[in-house]
């Protein structure tokens, strides 16, 4: 393993205190955005920052605001500090997670409270009143704490808007938009977003006079470290396919997408029935049960996940060797976003997308907008069979295609990671 080389990140403009928590982890050097946004976070500036799950972005925030809330600590003072607004319960447990983590070393304490629909407001509510320096929230309950007027925001220093675009998509247009009237004062706004329609250009334009626009060029592209496998399966035969992989090529741990709450339960029971160790994480669970599915998973006491995109989206799972599209995502840009749960942080990962007759057009799709051509392979005993609708006859899979040059570094980078 690569040597931890602190300098790189003390120069960076972190603190001893802070360095300490990163001497702990397995970091051995800054991540690109880590590099070019800490230091003008220091400076000040407002930031829109292009960043992908996966880049390290929440360090970006949190190594910083946690830093100087903790330098400028006034016992006396009762406020709410920081901000940080995510699209998910699941990501917002995560920031905080990342917060309590990195804050550990710190002199003067800086506290965290995670503020989410799904678990006891009375509790929120009496932590609140003990005096909280950032709150990691989600738009919904936060409003519902201000509604009560349990909860200020008018002495803000920093506001945090992590993952803007999912924010927007998944529709809280509307309530970002209440919480934004709340905010009022000075402060300094930092914007992650992995993309930039005008949506989110709109909302920026509003809290902010002019953000230092940052982009990071020079990172390898998230497919880059990923190895992408497309398998040619028909729909049916999809289930029957991954138990089929799973004993064959050994596949341990796995999170596992599909499109809908119904496939989702459904795939997880027969999972179960055929003695895979799976559990499932999608919207109509409770939070507890999400938490606890989550956990599950982390911890190992399940080895696959069977996850909608809205469930998992932004959920960090460390070292994460295997995704599997079940079903494809509806977007490109979600495509890129589940397969980037691996190959985190220059590991080796692996992504495995199922595609039927119906999926061909789609998936094509999918490569021209992430700019990838991938070979279509089948597993024997499970060929796509059967006539393709009209409009994508024509598409040619790679039968009986074996042992190619691909096809042996895909075998050696699936040992190595049955091996981890
Ligand atoms: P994020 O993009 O914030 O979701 O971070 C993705 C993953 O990268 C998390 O598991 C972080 O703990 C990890 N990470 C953050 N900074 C670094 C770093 N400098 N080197 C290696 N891993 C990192």
């Amino acid at each position: 393993m690569p040597m931890q080389n602190l300098v790189m990140f003390k120069e960076l403009g972190l603190s001893d205190e802070i360095l300490l928590a990163i001497q702990r982890s397995d970091f051995t050097v800054p991540t690109p955005i880590q590099e070019k946004t800490i230091p003008q976070i220091f400076l000040g500036h407002d930031l829109l920052i292009e960043a992908q799950t996966g880049s390290g972005k929440t360090a970006c925030f949190a190594w910083p605001i946690l830093q100087q809330l903790s330098a400028n600590k006034q016992e006396d003072n009762n406020s709410i500090q920081a901000l940080i607004l995510t699209p998910t319960r699941e990501l917002a447990l995560q920031v905080s997670g990342a917060l309590y983590r990195f804050g550990e070393f710190l002199t003067s304490k800086v506290s965290v409270l995670t503020v989410i629909g799904g678990e006891s407001i009375a509790q929120q509510t009496l932590t609140l009143a003990s005096g909280v320096d950032i709150v990691v929230a989600t738009p919904g309950r936060l409003l519902d704490l201000i509604g009560q007027n349990l909860l200020s925001l008018s002495a803000l220093k920093f506001l945090v808007l992590d993952e803007a675009d999912k924010i927007l998509d998944l529709g809280f247009a509307a309530e970002l938009d209440l919480v934004l009237k709340e905010i009022s004062g000075v402060r300094q706004n930092l914007f992650f977003s992995a993309t930039y329609p005008d949506k989110v250009l709109d909302i920026v334009k509003r809290i902010s006079a002019a953000p230092l626009h940052l982009k990071i060029d020079d990172v390898t592209p998230i497919v880059e470290n990923i190895f992408q496998r497309v398998i040619q399966v028909n729909k049916d035969n999809r289930g029957m396919l991954l138990r089929h992989l799973i004993k064959e090529e050994k596949w341990r741990n796995a999170l596992v997408f599909v499109s809908s709450k119904v496939a989702a339960h459904n795939l997880c029971e027969k999972l179960k029935k055929s003695g895979v160790n799976a559990g499932t994480i999608h919207g109509d669970l409770s939070q507890p049960e999400r938490n606890k599915a989550l956990s599950d998973f982390k911890e190992r006491r399940i080895d696959f996940l069977v996850a909608t995109d809205v469930a998992a989206r932004g959920i960090d799972i460390n070292k994460l060797s295997l995704v599997i599209n079940f079903d494809l995502p509806r977007s490109p840009a979600d495509y890129i976003h589940r397969i980037g749960r691996t190959g985190r942080a220059g590991e080796i990962g692996l992504a495995v997308s199922f595609i039927g007759h119906e999926d061909q057009e789609h998936f094509y799709l999918i490569e021209k907008r992430a700019q990838i051509k991938l070979d279509r392979e089948e597993v024997l005993g499970f060929e796509l069979t059967g006539d393709a609708p009209e409009r994508v006859r024509g598409v040619e899979a790679v039968k009986g295609k074996r042992k190619s040059k691909k096809d042996k570094a895909r075998e050696l980078s699936l040992n190595q990671i049955n091996k981890a």
